[in-house]
């Protein structure tokens, strides 16, 4: 096995300082062995606290807000290049803390540097308007930062997660206060030193790590923070929305999915193949916007089956730092919390009366891995059709007509994303229209980039990220009327 010595222990980051946390420490395993990797600095509700007040002094310093908007952007902009330039140094801290290949490390590098560059872009393009009110007044409006943004970021994505919260927020002149994931938070250290490089003023990013009913829950409900966003689960979800509901705080939610591809008839097979392979296997199917479900026509359901099976059982799966480059491979689940949770849902979809045409278990084998896993003969009454499993596990239900396969792929309480495979136009435009879903995917999954929006419709969330319509998140309106003397 490849070895790569990191750091033994890792600081949070509060007022442009590296501290210890008031709780102590945390391990940090390494999910690729199951042997503990690092220790992490564990913040208590009163490094929250200082966090915070750090956050609002710089705030309401104004350093950010008074900048020529192009001088922030250029800030924004140096983050990302400064990733960029240690991405060989980040991604190995990355793959060790969370399990994912190398080469899916370095892809999430470059993907939170892309929302570095995209945002600092946009940082001099947000402008008021003029509102005509007769003769006698000159009215505009400007936008202005809400203030303290609190960022509750999840494990899956932890770089660029928060790429996406604070690239925006600092664009858009607000301060930030990061709560990093207590799975894997060692690689946001690399967010602090870029910030540094980049000329960041003290107090404008904070990043500490805390468990989340304690920092995290203190985040949420300070009364000091001004703007929240959070990914992760529902219930969480709710707990931090009702947290900040008391202080009359905004949230943005982005809470999961269960989304759906519908395979037609005259669908590219070919093609669809190819996408399951980056839609339900990238990041061993810990995704919020997976494709979970493959909701199959029912004369092409064999050929589909048999070849799902086949990308499936060819996928090299084992510890992330050995799989450096793209191909057929898979790296470890998050924790063996995350793995026990999928591999019970596969169970008990047996159960139900579901088949693992392929995969369902834990691999006999150090880490956290599962099995690739085809799960057929499901049907949307089961469990394992409604709830996230997040792990590489795909469900395949059968339709029989159009209308049957758009009312399936919107029969959860989610509405992350959905995507149709069809070669006929009016065949796509129809389920884009009908599914309840923030993002459609025509004949790719994935499709887009941190230029669309993306966010849901039911329990998957409200508010947008990516895409231009993020920054509103991010801003508040300002009226300005003014009066002119009648001379
Ligand atoms: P979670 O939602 O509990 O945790 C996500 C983040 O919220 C972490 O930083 C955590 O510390 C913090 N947190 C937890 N409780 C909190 C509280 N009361 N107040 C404030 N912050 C709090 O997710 P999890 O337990 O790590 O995973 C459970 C399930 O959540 C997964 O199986 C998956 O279905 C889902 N999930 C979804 C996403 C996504 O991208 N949508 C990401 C992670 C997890």
């Amino acid at each position: 096995m490849m070895t790569t010595e990191i750091k033994a222990f890792w600081q949070n980051y509060i007022n442009g300082e590296f501290v210890d946390g008031g709780a102590g420490r945390l391990d940090v395993d390494n999910p690729g062995t199951g042997e503990k990797l690092a220790e992490q600095a564990l913040a208590d509700a009163r490094d929250v606290d200082t966090a915070v007040a750090a956050a609002r002094a710089c705030h309401e310093s104004n350093v950010l807000f008074d900048m020529r908007p192009v001088e922030r952007g250029r800030i924004v902009r140096k983050i990302g290049d400064y990733l960029l330039d240690h991405v060989h140094e980040i991604a190995p801290v990355l793959t060790l803390e969370s399990g994912k290949p190398l080469w899916e490390a370095r892809k999430e590098i470059e993907g939170a540097a892309r929302y570095f560059e995209y945002y600092g872009n946009q940082a001099e393009t947000l402008e008021g308007r003029s509102i005509p009110l007769g003769a006698g007044y000159f009215d505009f409006t400007t936008y202005e930062p809400y203030g303290v943004s609190g960022q509750i970021i999840p494990w899956n994505f932890p770089l660029e997660m928060t790429a996406r919260g604070i690239a925006a927020a600092l664009a858009t002149a607000n301060t930030c206060v990061v709560k990093t994931p207590e799975i894997d938070p060692l690689s946001l250290y690399y967010f602090c030193k870029a910030a540094e490089y980049a000329g960041l003023p003290p107090g404008a990013l904070n990043i500490l790590c805390g468990e989340g009913t304690v920092a995290g829950a203190a985040l949420s409900s300070h009364s000091d923070v001004n703007q929240i966003v959070f990914t992760g689960s529902v219930p969480t979800g709710v707990a931090i929305a009702s947290a900040a509901a008391k202080n009359v705080v905004p949230c943005v939610l982005e809470l999961g999915g269960k989304s759906a591809a519908i395979v037609h008839d005259d669908a590219d097979i070919d093609n669809f193949i190819k996408n399951v392979r980056m839609g339900i296997f990238f990041n061993a199917g810990q995704v919020c916007s997976a494709m979970s479900r493959a909701i199959v026509h029912q004369s092409v359901n064999d050929e589909v089956v048999e070849r799902l099976v086949d990308v499936a059982q060819n996928l090299s799966v084992g510890p992330g730092i050995e799989r450096t480059e793209f191909g057929p491979n898979m790296g470890a689940m998050v924790s063996e919390k995350q793995c026990d949770r999928a591999e019970k849902i596969c169970a008990a979809a047996e159960r139900e009366g579901a088949k693992a045409a392929t995969g369902g278990r834990k691999m006999n084998q150090p880490g956290y891995f599962l099995e690739p896993t085809i799960m057929t003969s499901v049907t949307q009454d089961m469990e394992i059709a409604n709830e996230e499993v997040f792990g590489p596990v795909i469900s395949v239900i059968n339709f029989i007509d159009d209308d049957e396969a758009i009312r399936l792929s919107n029969a959860t309480s989610y509405g992350l994303v959905g995507g149709v495979f069809t070669r006929d136009l009016d065949r796509a435009t129809k389920v884009a229209r009908e599914m309840r879903a923030g993002q459609i995917f025509v004949n790719e999954w994935y499709g887009g980039g941190v230029e669309t929006p993306f966010g849901g419709y039911g329990k998957s969330g409200y508010g947008r990220e990516k895409g231009r319509e993020a920054l509103m998140n991010y801003v508040q309106t300002k009226n300005v009327a003014i009066k002119l003397s009648d001379r």
